[in-house]
């Protein structure tokens, strides 16, 4: 049995999209380069080519694995030696991507093991993609990678499979064994992502990271919100993409119904490195959507 996309060709595009986006935020992580600006650069490079940002761009730093974008007056600059986690979504009508890269900035080389760390394990387990395979089987691969290079998989974040307007649709992808009993079917996209830290490889939550997303449509009694959900529907959305006061404080109303995501902080304060690709599962292996070869 087959279920890929009918549109898989808009996918693969949303797939270029992201990972020249990615690719992009990646050389502009440079010392003393504003968050805030290479956030935007990002973004702005997907919305150039007519696709959307399925995310905010997570600019993580550090001991913080995900979930950080830049607010609107963060005046933060990177520094040489900051670990950051570069991790960008496009979409199309719905067709995600969804791909990350660790640069350390200043190619101080200091965590160059935590770096091919992550990119090693996700290579590993995307290798081991092909229909009906145990996802135990990528995991187990995935873990074992990381763990070569005397570090640890962070056990608490995974991979997981996509749907049209769904970035986390239901099957997880863990980074360690034991905690999947699903196999991955011919036609699926997956978002594989390892992360690597010298820590104790657990996530705990940390202060708001600036990032929201509607749990459900809020209705047309309140104009400004019903514009807000048509732009981002339920998808997670940076609040500096709110357009003037008025959306900002109609966000501010609406608090309750959103879900707020908090930074995921290394529970160990270790280190931490990611690498993630978007694939499809294809009759014989991986087809990797978010690959920087593709044309
Ligand atoms: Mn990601
Ligand atoms: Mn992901």
């Amino acid at each position: 049995m087959t279920a890929y996309p009918v549109d898989l060709d808009r996918w693969r595009q949303a797939g270029r999209i992201a990972a020249r986006a990615r690719d992009l935020g990646v050389r502009l992580v440079v010392p003393g380069a504003s968050r805030r600006d290479v956030a935007e650069a990002i973004e702005a490079a997907i919305r150039d080519e007519g696709a959307a940002p399925a995310f905010p761009a997570n600019l993580s730093r550090n001991q913080e694995a995900a979930h950080y974008t830049p607010s609107v007056d963060d005046e933060e600059e990177f520094v040489a030696g900051d670990l950051v986690k570069v991790d960008v979504g496009a979409h199309l009508d719905g067709a995600l991507a969804d791909t990350a890269d660790t640069v350390e900035v200043g190619g101080t080389h200091r965590h160059e093991n935590l770096v091919r760390a992550a990119r090693e394990a996700l290579a590993a387990g995307i290798a081991r993609v092909r229909p009906g395979v145990a996802v135990d089987e990528l995991s187990r691969a995935i873990a074992s990678a990381i763990r070569a290079r005397g570090l640890k998989p962070i056990e608490d974040l995974t991979g997981h499979s996509i749907e049209r307007y769904l970035l986390h649709a239901g099957k997880a992808i863990p980074n360690v064994p034991g905690g999947s009993a699903a196999s991955l079917l011919e036609g699926e996209v997956v978002a594989i992502e390892p992360f690597a830290t010298n820590g104790i490889g657990r996530i705990s939550n940390g202060p708001f990271g600036n990032i929201a997303r509607f749990r459900s449509d809020p209705g047309s009694s309140d104009p400004v919100l019903a514009r807000l959900y048509g732009r981002f529907r339920t998808l997670p959305f940076a609040l500096r993409w709110a357009d003037g006061p008025g959306e900002t404080e109609a966000l501010r109303r609406a608090r309750r119904s959103l879900q707020t995501y908090p930074v995921f902080l290394e529970r160990g304060q270790g280190l931490v490195a990611q690498a993630e690709h978007t694939v499809l599962v294809g009759a014989t292996g991986a087809e990797i959507l978010t690959s920087s070869a593709a044309p």
